[in-house]
């Protein structure tokens, strides 16, 4: 699970022994989710440096593959090529959320606002189902009465062992 690797400081190129991770589950999933199980201070002059590699991720019930080099894996939900895609699916996954149907939201909400902004899933409340606009930086919430109704309506063709992006989304509808 956890490997003794040498890191050499980008910085100062202080040389270290350092620790990652193969293997991370739900009990450092606000770690991983910040990324401060990832993030090394150098002992000599105090930076700290984000350590990118591949991981696999245990969260409740779902396994996710952050795959940094492109390897494969095999056995998980989803593979996420890209740090922000994995802390989303942690977050919908984690709220028992359809993970393709809120990348049909993203898009159903981009052709309502006709535009194609980076759209993420931040969270839930009572009634509805938060998005973020990072291009606009804003909140965007959709009922929860209406994401149950397609939730109901579509059907999905869901797979392991792919990755599900604003792109994919649709392979994996049957509509
Ligand atoms: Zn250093």
């Amino acid at each position: 699970m956890r490997k003794r690797i040498d890191f050499i400081c980008p910085h100062c190129n202080n040389k270290e022994r350092v620790s990652i991770f193969d293997e991370l589950d739900v009990s450092s999933i606000n770690e991983v989710l910040d990324r401060s199980k990832f993030t090394h201070t150098c002992e000599k002059c105090n930076q700290k440096t984000v350590l990118d590699y591949s991981f696999k991720f245990h969260g409740n019930g779902y396994i996710l593959f952050y795959s940094k080099n492109n390897e494969i894996e095999k056995n998980v939900k989803r593979i996420c090529y890209d740090f922000g895609d994995l802390k989303e699916k942690i977050m919908i996954f984690e709220d028992g959320l359809n993970d393709i149907l809120i990348e049909y939201f993203k898009h159903y909400i981009n052709k309502h606002i006709n535009k194609n902004d980076e759209l993420r899933y931040d969270g839930s409340d009572e009634e509805n189902i938060i998005f973020y606009n990072l291009d606009t930086k804003d909140s965007l919430g959709i009922k929860k009465e209406l994401y149950d109704y397609f939730l109901n309506k579509f059907k999905f063709k869901d797979k392991n062992d792919v990755e599900v992006n604003s792109e994919s989304f649709i392979k994996y509808m049957d509509n």
